[in-house]
């Protein structure tokens, strides 16, 4: 038996799993769109029973997790590598660097983690049609994962998706319904739709269990290290959800006692697209107006977790970063060439981000354990570094037409 409660973030009630679906019934009720959500629930484990029951030589992961194995998809989601890149590291300055590939996942991001745990959730009530807005990726994952547990996904887009996100989407039996807007505009149009018509609603922090199913990146970075938290997670920003639930794997594993201290969180957000870095550096909260950053899966007006996001890095003692396409795509192409990683112009972001901070006067110390998360697949949006790219010409299939 799963024993946990949700706490709202705002004024610390707490519900049971059958109270409550997705905001504080309370301080929910000062949501409305176009503001970042209040009342996000947080589930709350019974720590001292994972302490009595956590073996580090066979981790029992399930003891962090909200929802009973039995509902889990079949989909195999996460346990994705984690990379030393020395060569990059050496560049860098920093003599212990690795790279979370999470665009291993089975549909190529960090967003498989949210669906597997939402659909499971679903399972568990008897729900068979999710609900969700997304800018491409959380809404592949969420097709992928209802692909493979035989659930209909119902996916609202904004128009200008890219296309190899959406034809995951359309492969895997989505229903998909691209709006005409932006990523904001989808979102207020899913959570009408799910409450006026029915399904779960799957959007980012909306759903508790987001928060918690990306948590697991975490969870693994902590046990691929050998049981070693490392000195700081360098994570690209958008709803700031991967953010808090990076975060959060290591509020709750020293709740557990596991671990006795958090990593330095820094969040990376594209110039464009900097709701939360300018939150934190002034505490008061404005929209981002006009996010035309190409890294689409970090474009976002306003931040659903942005309360969530600022609260992780403040309490991780962490930072956050913004940074040009211009940043995110020598990024990209300098991580590719350096390790054989092609992660998309979002993965990027956290890359660009580092970078930056080891050019400045707050350069991380050569001897800090890093963490670079690489969120997303660089082949699910080619278009950007095609642009900066030129494909040799075809040559005569004769020795004598190549320079010597
Ligand atoms: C969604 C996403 C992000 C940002 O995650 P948030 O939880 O929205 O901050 C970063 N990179 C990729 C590839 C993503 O799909
Ligand atoms: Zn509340």
């Amino acid at each position: 038996m799963i024993s946990f409660t949700y706490r709202c973030t705002d004024c610390g009630r707490q519900y049971s799993r059958e109270q409550v679906r997705y905001l504080c019934p309370e301080c929910g009720k000062a949501y409305h769109p176009g503001i970042p959500l209040t009342g996000v629930l947080e589930v709350v484990f019974d720590y001292a029973a994972i302490r009595g029951a956590f073996d580090p030589s066979r981790p029992d992961w399930n003891l962090f997790c909200a929802v009973e194995p039995e509902f889990h998809p079949p989909l195999a989601v996460g346990r994705t590598p984690l990379a030393p890149v020395d060569r990059l590291g050496a560049e860098l300055g920093l003599d212990r660097l690795w790279v979370k590939n999470d665009g291993l996942n089975p549909s190529g991001s960090l967003k498989d983690r949210a669906s597997f745990l939402v659909v499971a959730e679903a399972r568990r009530l008897g729900i068979d049609l999710i609900v969700a807005a997304s800018t491409g990726n959380a809404a592949s994952a969420l097709a992928a994962v209802c692909a493979s547990a035989g659930l209909q996904a119902l996916i609202f887009v904004p128009q200008n998706a890219p296309k190899a996100k959406l034809v995951q989407m359309l492969l895997c039996g989505a229903t998909v319904i691209p709006v005409k807007g932006t990523y904001d505009d989808a979102f207020r149009l899913s959570l009408e739709y799910t409450d006026k018509r029915g399904g779960l609603n799957r959007n980012t922090a909306y759903h508790p269990l987001t928060l918690e199913g990306k948590k697991t990146a975490g969870l693994e970075i902590w046990a691929q290290l050998g049981y070693q938290v490392p000195d700081a997670i360098c994570v690209s920003v958008g709803d700031g959800v991967i953010l808090g639930g990076v975060y959060k794997a290591f509020v709750d594993l020293k709740r557990a006692g596991l671990i006795d201290r958090l990593p330095q969180l820094i969040g990376v957000q594209a110039e464009t697209s900097d709701a939360i870095h300018r939150y934190v550096q002034t505490g008061v909260y404005s929209d981002a107006v006009h996010p035309t950053t190409r890294a689409d899966s970090i474009s976002v007006t306003c931040p659903s977790n942005a309360h969530g996001a600022r609260r992780a890095i403040l309490e991780s003692e962490g930072r956050t970063i913004t940074v040009s396409d211009e940043e995110i795509f020598t990024a990209q192409s300098r991580l590719t060439s350096r390790t054989g990683i092609f992660t998309e112009p979002a993965g990027a972001a956290a890359l660009a981000g580092l970078v930056k901070l080891q050019a400045g006067p707050d350069a991380l110390p050569q001897d800090a354990k890093v963490v670079v998360l690489a969120t997303g697949h660089g082949l699910k949006d080619i278009d950007g570094p095609l642009g900066r790219l030129r494909i040799p010409e075809a040559v005569e299939p004769r020795l004598e037409a190549l320079r010597p």
